[in-house]
């Protein structure tokens, strides 16, 4: 861990609300590191959900800079832009987002099948991800049939199966019982851990920040204030 995987740079978001201004985002610096947990934190409103965003490729910055291995993300048109997220990102969502008419091992494959992995490839490595995140068993169960905590485990498999660089996890989760939380964060900062792939997980729960090894902490679209927990030997910025 050390070397910085994305740079921020005085980024701002604004949002026209008719004639009113949102500054959502607003002037913030920061650069995220390759193999860390970090986690946003701050009230609701606090402008989280819109940074992530914003570095995720998802949103455009009202100005400022973001890069990400050296890339200016900021200057991506559409097209760069969902090859960026394709190569470099996976996701978790509060609501999971998974597809209702799918199984879980096809919710699991399907950011391969955007990078035409053959078939059987696929379904190998999905298999593979349903047992790293413990739901071989509900491989051909669709999410309506699943509770919230195994959908969400399949979310993860989802994010992990490209072998992202960063997985960004807003909120991830924001609609599970307490035990369940514990476990879920366990399993995405356990597999994010295992091959030093980095972590930015969104949220308000201040307890969730005991698995970070910086807490950022987010106040009206600003750093309010950095906590590293993890001593970083021989970083360089
Ligand atoms: P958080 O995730 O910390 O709850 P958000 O990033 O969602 O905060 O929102 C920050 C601020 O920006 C809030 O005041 C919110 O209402 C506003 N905001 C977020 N998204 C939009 C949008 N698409 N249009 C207008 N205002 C927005
Ligand atoms: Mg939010």
């Amino acid at each position: 861990m050390g070397r910085s995987v994305i740079r921020i740079k005085d980024v701002k978001k604004i949002y026209q609300m008719g004639k009113e201004q949102i500054q959502a985002v607003n002037g913030i610096n920061l650069n995220i590191r390759q193999g860390e947990v970090c986690c946003l934190l701050g009230k609701s409103g606090s402008g989280k959900s819109t940074l992530l965003n914003l570095i995720a490729g998802l949103e455009k910055p009202s100005s400022g800079e973001i890069i990400f291995n050296k890339k200016h993300i900021e200057r991506m048109n559409e097209d760069q832009l969902a090859d960026f997220r394709q190569k470099y990102v996976g996701f978790v969502f509060q609501s999971y987002n998974l597809l209702p008419t799918l199984t879980a091992m096809e919710n699991v494959t399907l950011p391969l099948i955007f990078k035409n992995v053959p078939l059987r490839e696929r379904n190998e490595r999905a298999m593979e991800m349903l047992k790293a995140v413990g739901l071989e068993e509900r491989a051909n169960h669709k999410p309506q049939e699943m509770s919230g905590g195994q959908q969400q485990r399949v979310s993860i498999a989802r994010a992990f199966i490209n072998s992202p660089q960063v997985v960004f996890a807003d909120e991830p989760t924001g609609n599970l019982d307490t035990r369940t939380t514990f476990e879920m964060m366990d399993l995405i900062t356990g597999l994010a851990k295992k091959n030093n792939q980095t972590l930015v997980i969104v949220t308000h729960d201040l307890e969730l920040s005991d698995y970070a090894d910086r807490i950022v902490m987010l106040s009206d679209g600003q750093v309010e204030q950095i906590e590293e927990k993890t001593k970083i030997e021989g970083e360089k910025e």
